[in-house]
């Protein structure tokens, strides 16, 4: 019999206890209390999905009635009307263990509706009503209930958490995916936007050269420029450029390198260098130079590539019309590069550009030395003497100096040519200017003025030098055997400035009048005009000069009749100096 205190604290316990496992506990143990059965087995019954679940055991022989309990989940639960009764095991086709019998169905109802069945097996004699009403005491319905749905609530809370948490897990890993798509988005961007910088870079750089090519003549110039931007633009250690003079054996290097490395310019002006030129410039098509090898086609010396210290080199040629006019030399002296199709088709074009420049600077050298230059002698035409002749005029009088003027007149050249004929007049003519161009010193200009007329400038000499120079001149042209007429000679006239004249013109009529009194006097002879008289009307010397020509003209051809005309005026100016 239970006490009034037991029964309290069990109720106590049971709807304090919040766990489904705990509740159970406590209702098989009340239940043990009342009728001490073998096996107690609570099976909850689940109103939404109608059907036992969670099923609990207790008892000594709780095991021996997994079966029962099994087979009696299967069957549709009773109607309410019977709180408790016995449990047919035979219909239910389940045979129990020795004092298992008699099982009793205790059905717990809360508001009405069934919580949960109770199997209760092999208690001790009681009569199922006894047993009811000891049960009824206890609110088993509510404590079942609610830890049921208690458990249920933890059940749908795990739910609910797993749920979040594969939620967020997902989360977590479409933002690390977002992220990482950014990142790779970013990195493209910055790479492709790397890669559009580089190509403005290399754009510009062949629109600048291509620009510098079209509107500069000065092609040392362009090509300093072309060095630098191609080094700074493709980033290399050093750009040479080696340049062909193609009328020489000249080599010209234009030359950029880094701050923190050291020039080679140098090593291409030595027997090595002139070799690593002829056979970079034997190669049509570009080349690369990568380590280890370097230059694993062995054109080049060893050696002398080891002296650059680079790692990797490019060298790409400029060629025009088969023709290879000089050498780009890009060098990288800090990593073994790759080049690219890029790089090498950029400097390819960038190299087609400067070839079409050299030549157009070569072609304007040369039309510009031809505007100064007179074809048949190659020396000085008259349009440069005169701007020359202006020039050291000027600088003479700056400066103090003094300015001799030699005219040079080959002697009987309309003889020569018409018994040896025109050609011999020539052949006499170049080889006055030939002996011109070889003796004349540096400083010096010489010059073709007319048909067979030859100046020679001489600044800063005096008129003995210059009557000196003017000699030996006149000796040479004498020497100098020719086919036909076997020798030459020249006549010569002397003048000097501050000696002779105070201005260009007079100087040069002084000259003039002076090789007029050289042929007067026979020909093959230097004569030099006398120094200007104090309170000589140069004025009045140019006039007298002037004179002399209208003289000279009408004397014309008693001069080819090999009489000379008296002319005392001019006579009284000259002195003979043979
Ligand atoms: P002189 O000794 O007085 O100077 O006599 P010359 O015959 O040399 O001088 P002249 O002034 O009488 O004749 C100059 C001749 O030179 C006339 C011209 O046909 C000829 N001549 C001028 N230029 C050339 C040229 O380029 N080639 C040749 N072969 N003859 C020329
Ligand atoms: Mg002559």
């Amino acid at each position: 019999m239970q006490s009034a205190l037991d029964i309290s604290t069990r109720k106590i316990r049971l709807l304090s206890s919040l766990e489904l496992e705990e509740v159970q506990t406590v209702v098989c143990e009340i239940i043990n209390d009342i009728c001490s059965p073998k096996a107690i087995a609570v099976l909850m019954w689940d109103e939404d999905l109608e059907h036992f679940d969670n099923k609990f055991f207790f008892g000594p022989q709780k095991s021996d009635i997994t079966k029962l309990a099994d087979v009696f989940a299967e069957d549709e639960p009773s109607g309410l009307d019977r709180k408790i009764f016995e449990v047919d095991t035979d219909d239910l086709g389940v045979t129990l263990a020795n004092g298992l019998e008699p099982v009793f169905c205790y059905q717990v109802v809360k508001d009405g509706r069934l919580s949960a069945c109770i199997i209760i097996a092999g208690s001790d004699g009681e009569s199922p009503e006894s047993i009811l009403a000891d049960l009824e005491q206890y609110p088993f319905g509510t404590a079942l209930y609610h830890s049921w749905e208690f458990k249920e609530l933890q059940l749908e809370n795990e739910r609910l958490r797993s749920q979040y948490e594969d939620m967020e897990h997902q989360t977590r890993s479409r933002v690390e995916q977002m992220e990482d798509q950014t990142r790779n988005l970013i990195r493209d961007l910055t790479s492709r936007d790397h890669l559009r910088t580089r190509q403005v870079d290399r754009e510009r750089l062949v629109y600048w050269i291509s620009n510098a090519v079209r509107s500069s003549v000065h092609i040392q110039e362009v090509l300093d420029m072309t060095v630098e931007k191609i080094g700074t633009t493709i980033g290399v250690s050093r750009c040479l450029l080696l340049r062909a003079v193609d009328s020489s054996d000249r080599l010209v290097v234009f030359e950029w390198h880094q701050q923190n490395t050291e020039s080679v310019k140098h090593l291409f002006h030595s027997d090595e260098g002139f070799e690593f030129t002829k056979a970079a410039l034997s190669t049509p098509s570009p080349q690369d130079l990568v380590e280890p090898e370097l230059d694993n086609q062995g054109k080049y010396s060893k050696e002398f590539l080891a002296k650059f210290g680079i790692r990797s080199g490019l060298i790409v040629p400029l060629v025009l019309r088969d023709k290879v006019l000089g050498v780009m030399f890009l060098q990288d002296c800090v990593q073994p590069r790759d080049w690219t199709i890029d790089d090498v088709s950029m400097i390819g074009s960038l190299a087609d550009n400067l070839s079409v420049a050299i030549e157009n600077a070569d072609l304007h050298q040369e039309r510009e030395r031809q505007a100064v230059t007179d074809g048949l002698t190659g020396v000085a035409n008259r349009r440069s003497f005169n701007e020359t002749f202006t020039r050291e005029f000027e600088r003479a009088r700056r400066y103090g100096e003094t300015l001799s003027l030699v005219l040079i007149d080959l002697d009987f050249l309309k003889k020569i040519n018409d018994t040896y004929g025109h050609q011999a007049g020539d052949e006499a003519i170049k080889t006055i200017g030939r002996l011109l161009r070889e003796s004349s010193r540096s400083i010096d200009s010489a010059a073709r003025y007319g048909g067979e007329e030859f100046c020679l400038l001489l600044p800063n000499t005096e008129i003995d030098m210059a009557e000196q120079l003017a000699d030996r001149l006149r000796r040479l042209i004498n020497e100098e055997p020719i086919e036909g007429p076997g020798r030459i000679s020249a006549s010569l006239g002397v003048a000097c400035y501050p000696m002779h004249a105070d201005n260009e013109e007079t100087l040069f009529q002084r000259a003039d009048e002076a090789l007029y009194a050289a042929k007067q006097a026979g020909r093959n002879q230097v004569k030099i005009s006398s120094p200007a008289p104090d309170g000589f009307d140069l004025k009045h010397g140019a006039d007298a000069a002037k004179e002399t020509k209208a003289l000279e003209t009408n004397g014309e051809n008693q001069k080819s009749n090999g009489e000379n005309p008296q002319n005392p005026s001019k006579e009284s100016t000259m002195l003979d100096v043979k």
